[in-house]
């Protein structure tokens, strides 16, 4: 009991906070600070444990990840593209509020990325490839929209 040690640490898959319990222990455990209930299983490491407590499936988690930031984008495309915003002028609302949707998508898909412990593991990896994605895309359909507009004009 005196050996601090021997403990095991162990992060609480639920709230991320550090707990100890002793080296040999195996079984059920109680976050103090979230009363979390979670299994202990002995010589698991932190990745292992991360993975055995993934409520969704890592492939499922993924795609969440990859079409969770994406999806505003796609929301407003579809709107504007069903003629939602045309009421006072043509197209060019809807457009714009595509252009800006645009500019959140990598910036929801890092912010899951970078959340720390509060998605899981496959989701925030889904969130980091898609926001990438949407940085590159993002910026391919801003340099085709701001052609479309000098063209526009100079036209
Ligand atoms: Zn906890």
């Amino acid at each position: 009991m005196e050996n601090v040690g021997q403990k095991l640490k162990i992060t609480c898959p639920s709230c991320g906070e550090d707990l100890a319990a002793p080296l040999e222990y195996e079984g059920r455990i109680r976050c103090p600070s979230c009363a979390h209930v979670f299994l202990v299983e002995t010589f698991s490491d932190q990745s292992d444990m991360e993975e055995g407590y993934q409520e969704i499936d890592p492939h499922t988690g993924f795609w969440f990840g990859l079409i969770a930031p994406a999806s505003l984008p796609i929301i407003v495309f579809v709107l504007a593209s069903t003629g939602i915003f045309d009421y006072s002028s043509p197209a060019l609302l809807g457009i714009t509020y595509f252009m800006c949707s645009l500019c959140i998508w990598p910036v929801i898909g890092f912010g899951i990325a970078y959340s720390g412990r509060t998605f899981v593991g496959s989701f925030r990896a889904g969130a980091r490839v898609s926001g990438v994605i949407g940085l590159f895309l993002g910026s391919l359909i801003w340099l085709v929209f701001l052609s479309w507009i000098s063209g526009g004009i100079t036209n």
